[in-house]
């Protein structure tokens, strides 16, 4: 799979005109690299701090939870001590006033502050004294179902969350009455008023909810809320709820949990032992991923700058790796297609593999670089006389033809030199071509260019040359060539053709077929002159010249 992906990229990639080069190649792989080495740390990070955020979370509000419900049982224990007291102290003093049943039953509920509200009824449920007084139920019957069944309990007492006969929404505990024979009196009972400041928020405090949106609620044995952040859910029932039917069950623990409003939490629960309440403190999932996506985005920031760095760096770095082969793909370039500059290259290099390279290319360059100016000069060079050869000479011509720069041809033959072989050797013959090619770079100008054209048959080119001047040199060579020693040891003379560019021809093998035909005339008229193209036989302008024949 991962090898046909590749592929495919490769050849999207080979395909294009435009391909990427080495530097970019380099740079765009580490720059990848560190990315990714990025997003795998942040990736690898994001889990484990989730992991251990969640497993914290669970852990410190399960620890919450069971602390909470240590305090709840060690607080309902005492909220049944303080009514058992009142339950002895009616036993104890049966014939007490009224007002001195209530003047107890006030300095309980205000000494404890356990309860909103204390009283007393008797076993027919009628309420035989209450505290606060200003409650008006004194002389009335109970008939609320929470009584009825304390009243039938004869023992301890803990309602579910209900309506009382004020309309309150209340908690009732209940303490069962005997006299001192042992039969049943009826009950004292406390309250807590839900929707109002009572025990359990005064120990539990008002901030319900932490900055984290964490917060607890408290759940009666059937379920039904009776501490709560939100006050309208008091007395709700909430027994669908995982967690709370865990804890009717009897369960402690922690663990997710959907709440019955959708929102996902993390829980930890703990039962109370003494009344069968449960605690569930809880907090919400979407504030971790919250307090995660801080935390990631602050190691994204603290690993950024670095990993920015590291890049810049590995991208320099393999740009300096990648740039002298770079170089030397440039330069072979450029030598390949023959182009004289090229560009400079740093020979010293710090890279081992660059400066090997570096080193064998440059030497092979070097040699092939020499090769062929040999070769170029073998082609070009007559290996005889060192003059230029006739292919040279054709390639200055056409050049010169083609930019219409005028020039004038000297064609020159050595005049019976078979003669000079055939009576001296064809050795002399060669040292007389020597001798000749001397006499011809001596006479010319620097810019003129001599050509031995084949035999012994020798062409100068005069760039910028008209006739006149051509003829002047032409003349020139000649006496000098007459009046020079040679190896032959004899004189030797030399007739010569001139034609001009683009006076007699505008094309090269025509002008040069006139210039031949001049010297041909030359020899025609007796060898050891000079001929202009056209002129069958000695110009005007030859017999102007004063060292014309
Ligand atoms: P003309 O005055 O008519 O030019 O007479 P010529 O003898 O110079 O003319 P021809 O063309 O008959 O002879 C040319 C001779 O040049 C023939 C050959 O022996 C000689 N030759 C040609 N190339 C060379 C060479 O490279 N070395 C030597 N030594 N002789 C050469
Ligand atoms: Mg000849
Ligand atoms: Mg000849």
């Amino acid at each position: 799979m991962l090898e046909q992906v590749i592929s495919i990229i490769y050849a999207s990639v080979t395909r294009r005109k435009y391909k990427l080069t080495l530097p970019m190649l380099l740079s765009a792989l580490t720059a990848l690299a560190v990315l990714l080495t990025l997003v795998v740390t942040l990736t690898a990070s994001y889990h484990s701090q989730r992991q251990s955020l969640y497993d914290t979370t669970l852990q410190l509000n399960n620890t919450s939870a069971t602390r909470m419900s240590l305090t709840m049982d060690s607080l309902f224990q005492s909220m049944h001590a303080s009514l058992q007291t009142a339950s002895a102290f009616l036993r104890d003093n049966p014939s007490l006033s009224e007002a001195g049943v209530l003047d107890h039953l006030e300095y309980s509920r205000k000494t404890s502050s356990y309860f909103n509200s204390i009283f007393w009824v008797n076993n027919k449920g009628i309420v035989k004294s209450i505290s606060p007084p200003a409650i008006a139920l004194k002389g009335k019957k109970l008939t609320t179902q929470a009584s009825q069944e304390a009243l039938a309990a004869k023992a301890p007492y803990v309602s579910t969350p209900y309506i009382s006969a004020t309309g309150r929404l209340i908690v009732l505990i209940t303490e069962p009455v005997f006299d001192k024979q042992g039969s049943y009196q009826g009950y004292i009972g406390g309250t807590i008023y839900l929707h109002e400041k009572n025990i359990l928020s005064t120990i539990f405090g008002s901030n319900l909810i932490d900055s984290a949106g964490s917060y607890f609620y408290v759940v009666d044995t059937t379920g039904k809320l009776v501490f709560h952040p939100d006050p309208d859910l008091l007395g709700d029932d909430v027994s669908a709820n995982d967690v709370v039917r865990k804890l009717m069950k009897g369960f402690n623990g922690e663990e997710k949990v959907i709440n019955t409003q959708g929102e996902t939490f993390l829980a930890g629960f703990s039962n109370v032992t003494s009344n069968g309440w449960g605690i569930v403190v809880q907090s919400p999932v979407e504030t971790i991923y919250e307090q995660l996506n801080r935390q990631i985005r602050s190691t994204a920031i603290y690993m950024g700058l670095p990993f920015l760095i590291i890049m810049l760096l590995a991208m320099f770095i393999a740009r300096r790796l990648a740039m002298p082969f770079a170089a030397l793909a440039d330069y072979i370039g450029h030598a390949a297609d023959g182009q004289s500059f090229s560009p400079p290259i740093k020979r010293n290099h710090w890279n081992r593999e660059a400066f090997v390279l570096t080193q064998t290319v440059l030497g092979a360059v070097e040699s092939m670089r020499k090769q062929s100016e040999e070769l170029t000069h073998a082609a070009l060079v007559d290996p005889l006389t060192g003059l230029l050869n006739r292919r040279a000479l054709e390639e200055e011509m056409s050049k010169r033809a083609e930019n219409e720069e005028p020039f004038s041809l000297v064609v020159l033959d050595i005049d019976r030199f078979k003669c000079v072989n055939d009576t001296l050797g064809h050795q002399v013959g060669d040292e007389v071509l020597k001798s000749l090619a001397d006499v011809l770079n001596h006479s010319v100008r620097a810019h003129d260019m001599c050509c031995r054209f084949g035999g012994e048959e020798f062409v100068i080119l005069l760039p910028g040359s008209g006739v006149e001047e051509a003829f002047h040199l032409a003349e020139r060579i000649r006496l000098t060539i007459e009046k020079t020693a040679t190896p032959a040891n004899r004189v030797i003379t030399v007739s010569l053709g001139i034609a001009a560019y683009p006076q007699h021809a505008a094309d090269t093998n025509t002008l040069f077929k006139l210039a031949d035909e001049a010297l041909y005339a030359a020899k025609e008229a007796g060898r050891n002159r000079t001929m202009l193209a056209g002129q069958a036989s000695s110009s005007d302008l030859q017999s102007k010249l004063p060292f014309s024949r």
